[in-house]
């Protein structure tokens, strides 16, 4: 454990920029239980041999218990795609941090775009979910990013600051350590047109020196930034080249095994 009470997932301790690459396939409301299950068979086999990453696979609530299941005891974790922040109650057609624990998983997304535009989540929202991962013991993975009239209006890190701050409202260094931001730029996400390096390297470059400013040193050189919208084998490398992308948050591009796994070995192959 670090001083900070957290253990840092650093490749390479000597490096504070070494973390270890986080690639995570966000399915969104795609595939049964019979179509993750084979997938996972298919992927779990392709990755057996992958070292050095963190791969996290995120499908449907329904799939949540099955996929735990097919992946107990290999190099893939399962994640949600959402949560409540109450434990329990009536809360019709919510799932909370505890029974996304329960079936399984060790992950959950937060505050994705879609949440945001589509469901109407909130930043307090986020704040409130990623307590409720966090006191379940599980893996919060946050999604923040602006929308293209924002960019246009030069307001993207004023969005990235008040998503982030307004997140992480309330939590401790050690807990700041043990995060999963992804930026997400919101006109990147599913429309085949992704930040160019420039933009992907600023935004990240902006939400680590932020996260420094408040944590300090070590929590921010802790916490994975991963970059989402229209990754691709084709494009990861690149991604990856920046000093601060360890990772990516993958939607459509992960929704084959080969792809997914492609995009996996593209970026554990460029670190
Ligand atoms: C996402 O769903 O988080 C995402 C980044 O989607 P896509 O890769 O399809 O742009």
């Amino acid at each position: 454990m670090e001083p900070g009470g957290f253990s840092p997932r650093v490749t390479n301790p000597e490096s504070r920029t070494m973390r270890t690459p986080f690639l995570a396939a966000n399915w969104k409301m795609f595939k049964t239980v019979d179509q993750t299950v084979a997938y996972l068979h298919e992927f779990c086999a392709l990755a057996a041999d992958v070292a050095g990453a963190e791969i996290v696979v995120a499908p449907p609530f329904t799939a949540l218990r099955a996929a735990a299941e097919v992946t107990r005891g290999t190099n893939v974790g399962i994640a949600a795609q959402d949560c409540y922040w109450e434990r329990e109650g009536a809360f019709t057609g919510e799932v909370s941090a505890a029974m996304i624990k329960d079936a399984g998983a060790g992950y959950v997304i937060i505050g994705h775009s879609e949440r945001r535009r589509l469901f109407g989540d909130t930043d307090d929202w986020v704040n409130r979910k990623l307590n409720a991962v966090l006191a379940n013991d599980l893996t919060p993975i946050v999604c923040i990013g602006e929308t293209l009239e924002e960019r246009d209006a030069n307001q993207t890190l004023a969005v990235l600051d008040r998503q982030i701050e307004a997140a992480i409202a309330g939590l401790t260094h050690a807990q700041i350590g043990s995060l999963v931001i992804a930026y997400e730029p919101v006109w990147a996400i599913g429309t085949g047109r992704n930040a160019t390096p420039a933009q992907a390297g600023e935004a990240h470059a902006h939400i680590r020196a932020r996260l420094r400013g408040a944590f300090g040193q070590a929590a921010a050189d802790a916490c994975h930034l991963l970059y989402g919208g229209s990754v691709k084998p084709e494009n990861i490398k690149d991604l990856m080249a920046l000093e601060d992308v360890d990772g990516a948050l993958v939607g459509g591009a992960s929704l084959t095994a080969a792809s997914f796994f492609a995009i996996v070995t593209g970026a554990v192959s460029s670190v």
